[in-house]
């Protein structure tokens, strides 16, 4: 047949077309494809026609390429054969494939496989996510492709305004002819391959355009397959997600949080991330008093912070942490420090400020994606945000990722005003059990019990009704004891020989002591039954008893009158306060805050913080709602708000987490006032600023409450004594029912170590209160003095506690050693012997 020359081979085929496409079709099925996705050789036996051969070994391919299918995971490893045939084929350099998605709705392409070559390893092309090049879809050839949906086949680049050297420059190399295509799927692009300069020719030819377009076929029946199987799971997740939760919420309703938690850990399978946390916001739009005094005093800046569209303040009040690699952990940081890993990246907080959504590319340590949503309930208020870090397979999240997620996020959003209905109604029905305990444990005074003190019968045989008020004031005035023969107006007044009762009498002589009786008009009987009725309020507990509240309303009214307090406030303030402080414990149960919360009781899950002190003002604001024992209801709208909430300050005050929060502001005070020159300037100066005014009584309040530890040494052993006790009554408590280890301080097994415990509590809480108080105003020094001589007695107890402990440790030392030296003496003898 002689030469044939590639050329004129080249002519015969393009003027031959017919022939060309038939030769070609027989050729490429069997052969080629064949080859594609099995390594297999194709034997030809013989006998069998070229055309059954040709089904044959179609059917064969069909079979194989479905079977590959079923597994998608192995969709890179059939993409990756088929981009190295067709460069094979075409004699191509190398050969792309790009994978088409989209971002916070923005279209992209990205490297899947990189510079396929007829040779090269799967291994070396795949791309892995965080080293793959990302094209928008109006750049470069491939965007193009994408862009047209149509094959280009450019002969130069370089005359190409649609080309990029982007690439190029980044790896070194320099494309002068592309051949590209896209994957279709109806109207939407999959993906675009890419084959990059033809060997040993200047560019792609037309027929290698038409191979190239024919394998690409097969490419894309795969590429569809698993592009719709990854359709289906994310449907599948998604509607798995929302049924779930639809479910629980339904079926189970609880607070906010574990709402969130059991929802979001339960999905956590489907969410295909590496590690998510929940950041919840807080909600309260209004701040908590003694928050809003270091802004009032000047001591901090207001709040310049982001803050939420509904205007609150950003504070996460709690993170929960959902770590799904390697070992599965779930951790809840309750008020989050600003710089947890969830929170550094400052996204949560621009996510609750702005309520974007989106991934975000981080340069950070480990994350290398993040999807971060807000979690919006249905009265548009942000309520926390959900942050999701690293999809597992190492993509970046797509729209797919965001519409699950916001799926998710919307339902928790829409779950908390179901459990915000659910709290109220929780709330109320928590009310209504304390409510109900509290009538079955307090009664108000009865008419009896009002004449043991009112004897209105007694004295002129009147009912209280037929009793005109000055009859009434004057039987009263004669019951109440002589304040100097009870020494209540001084500092060292000690409860313990007086009765209960009398305690009662004393407490209603406070009030006439500080002209409120007359002056807001407060009716006799009124005021003995609400002072007999705070008596009965006090639960016959081991410390936090009525003497303990009778001994703080007399601390208040000896600091306000002895200790000339009262100077900076009126009448009616000073009347509120010690009112106040004698109902500051009502009710209480001989446990603390930390108690209520373990324990899971009704009161923790009414109030969210100073749990027991919010109880002690609201039993005594629900006394005040009855007329008969309301001793301010001849106060005007005003005056009552005033008393009102100055007891509310009064009575959280006392919890004594606060009180750290308050010590430099009241510092700051008392320094102010040791400068100015006469008393008329330190009344204008705290009399005049409401927020001294609150911070001042605040502190009284905890110098009242603390005061025990002021008198005289045989009244504070004693006491000291009783609230041991009560703190070893709730240690056996937490030992019994919560089954926990109670704290040394509460251990009644360590009751030999409370001298120094007295000693640390001296130190570390009180000295700094009757302190500052001394130098306040020296009137008080008379507490300072108490508290030091007290503070003699327990560091002698202590030290002679240790004396002991010291020799019994010797004791048992010189005993050891006795006998050990005793072992090293025979020993030694036994040696010597043997030597010998
Ligand atoms: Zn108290």
């Amino acid at each position: 047949m002689g030469e044939v020359n590639k050329q004129a081979v080249e002519q015969y085929l393009e003027n031959n077309p017919q022939f060309a496409k038939e030769y070609f079709d027989k050729k490429l099925k069997p052969e080629t494809i064949g080859a594609l996705f099995n390594d297999r050789k194709v034997e030809v036996k013989d006998g069998a026609s070229f055309k059954d051969l040709c089904k044959l070994e179609e059917s064969d391919i069909v079979f194989e390429m479905m079977v590959e299918m079923q597994d998608t995971n192995d969709i890179d490893k059939q993409m990756h054969k088929v981009v190295q045939r067709i460069v094979t084929l075409v004699n191509a350099d190398r050969g792309s494939m790009f994978i088409m998605r989209s971002r916070n709705g923005i279209p992209e392409l990205a490297t899947r496989l990189f510079d396929v070559t007829r040779n090269s390893e799967l291994q070396a092309n795949l791309v892995a996510p965080e080293s793959e090049i990302v094209f928008p879809y109006d750049i470069g050839l491939v965007g193009w492709t994408a862009h047209t949906r149509k094959v280009q086949n450019i002969a130069d680049v370089k005359k190409d305004s649609h080309f990029s050297d982007f690439v190029d420059k980044q790896t070194a190399y320099t494309t002068s002819n592309i051949l590209a295509a896209p994957i279709l799927l109806g109207k939407e692009v999959l993906a675009v391959f890419m084959l990059v300069n033809k060997i040993d020719e200047p560019h792609f030819s037309k027929l290698d355009q038409e191979v190239f377009a024919k394998y690409l076929n097969f490419a894309s029946l795969g590429l569809k397959y698993s592009h719709l199987n990854y359709l289906y799971n994310v449907e599948s997740r998604r509607t798995q997600v929302l049924l779930w939760s639809a479910n629980k919420v339904f079926e189970e309703l609880t607070d906010i949080e574990r709402q969130f938690h059991k929802a979001l850990y339960t999905v956590r399978i489907y969410l295909n991330v590496e590690r998510y946390s929940v950041a919840l916001l807080d909600m309260t739009k209004q701040k908590e008093f003694f928050d809003e005094w270091p802004i009032l005093m000047g001591e901090a800046e207001p709040y310049k912070g982001p803050k939420t569209p509904d205007g609150r303040e950003i504070i996460f009040y709690k993170i929960i942490d959902y770590l799904l690699v390697g070992k599965e952990e779930i951790k809840v940081i309750p008020s989050p420090p600003a710089d947890h890993w969830s929170l550094v990246s400052g996204l949560p907080t621009y996510v609750a400020e702005n309520g974007f959504k989106g991934p975000v590319d981080e340069t950070g340590w480990v994350i290398k994606n993040v999807l971060s949503l807000p979690i919006v309930n249905k009265k548009e208020e942000i309520v926390g945000i959900a942050t999701f870090y690293n999809r597992k397979d190492g993509k970046p999240f797509d729209e797919h990722d965001e519409q699950i997620i916001e799926g998710l996020t919307q339902f928790l959003g829409w779950s908390v005003l179901n459990t915000d209905a659910y709290d109220k109604m929780n709330k109320l029905e928590n009310r209504r059990d304390i409510a109900a305990e509290m009538l079955m444990y307090h009664s108000k005074c009865s008419n009896k019990e009002l004449q043991t003190i009112l004897k209105t019968k007694e004295k002129i045989n009147k009912e209280i009704e037929d009793c005109e008020q000055n009859e009434m004031i004057k039987i009263l005035k004669e019951e109440l004891p002589d304040p100097k023969v009870v020494d209540l107006y001084e500092f060292h007044f000690s409860d313990i020989p007086v009765s209960e009762f009398d305690l009662i009498k004393c407490g209603i002589k406070c009030f006439f002591e500080i002209n409120a009786v007359q002056k807001f008009k407060v009716p006799p009987e009124v005021l003995t039954r609400w002072m007999y009725t705070i008596r009965k309020g006090y639960r016959d507990i081991t410390y936090h008893n009525w003497r303990h509240g009778f001994n703080v309303g007399q601390t208040m009214f000896t600091l306000l009158m002895t200790g000339k307090i009262k100077k900076y406030y009126t009448d009616l303030e000073a009347f509120a306060m010690v009112a106040a402080a004698f109902c500051h414990d009502i009710d209480h149960r001989g446990t603390n805050n930390l108690y209520q919360m373990k324990s899971a009781a009704p009161l923790a899950k009414l109030h969210g913080s100073s749990i027991m002190e919010r109880h002690h003002l609201e039993y005594s604001k629900t006394l005040l709602q009855d007329e008969s024992i309301n001793i301010f209801q001849n106060l005007n709208k005003r005056q009552f708000e005033t008393v009102m909430h100055l007891m509310e300050v009064a009575i959280i005050a006392t919890d004594l987490a606060l009180y750290f929060k308050k010590r430099t502001m009241f510092k700051k005070i008392v320094d102010h006032i040791e400068q100015t020159q006469n008393e008329e300037e330190a009344i204008k100066y705290i009399s005049c600023d409401p927020t001294k005014k609150e911070i001042v009584m605040a502190m009284m309040m905890t110098g009242c409450d603390l005061s025990a530890i002021t008198k005289p040494w045989e009244v504070q052993s004693k006491v000291a004594l009783m609230v041991a006790n009560e703190f070893w009554e709730q240690g056996d408590l937490e030992r019994t029912v919560l089954e926990q280890q109670p704290i040394p301080m509460m251990d009644r097994n360590k009751a030999a170590e409370l001298p120094k415990l007295q000693c640390g509590f001296i130190d570390f809480v009180c000295t700094f209160v009757y302190k500052e108080f001394s130098r306040f105003h020296k009137e008080i020094t008379p507490m300072l003095d108490g508290l030091l001589n007290n503070r003699v007695h327990w560091k002698s107890l202590a030290d002679e506690y240790e004396e002991k402990m010291k020799a019994i440790e010797e004791k048992k030392k010189q005993e050891e050693e006795a006998a050990t030296k005793g072992n090293g003496d025979e020993g030694g003898k036994s040696k010597t012997c043997a030597i010998v």
